[in-house]
């Protein structure tokens, strides 16, 4: 399968990792929006939050505990942050593998 963050996962390709355990990896954003920028997915190819099954509810559960872990470890939780996943054309999701933003270290806008 021809997914990047598949290749990620499995070493084809190199990232900037700051977590990892059997089921998720996180790693530095390539093209960071904010000056913490971390995308969190699971090693589980999983389009999007429209395709995950009741068969992911323990790794989603479990993907959610290891974004509160990497906030803490990098520094956003007194301040906060934000938590993003884009979902097809109008969300502009452009990597097609569940991915989650952990967008921070700045105030942030909310603006559409
Ligand atoms: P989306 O638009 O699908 O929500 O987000 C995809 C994100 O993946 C973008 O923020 C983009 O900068 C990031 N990205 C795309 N390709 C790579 C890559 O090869 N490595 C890393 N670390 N990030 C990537
Ligand atoms: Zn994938």
């Amino acid at each position: 399968m021809d997914c990047i963050f598949c290749k990620i996962v499995n070493g084809e390709l190199p990232s900037k990792k700051v977590y990892e355990d059997e089921h998720v990896v996180a790693f530095h954003d390539i093209n960071p929006i904010a000056p913490v920028h971390i995308l969190m997915i699971p090693k589980k190819h999983i389009q999007s939050v429209l395709a995950i099954e009741p068969e992911d509810k323990e790794l989603i559960g479990h993907l959610h505990l290891s974004l509160q872990k990497v906030a803490e470890e990098m520094g956003v939780t007194e301040q906060g942050f934000r938590i993003v996943t884009n979902i097809g054309e109008h969300g502009q999701q452009t990597v097609f593998h569940l991915h989650y933003h952990l967008i921070g270290g700045k105030q942030l806008k909310w603006t559409m």
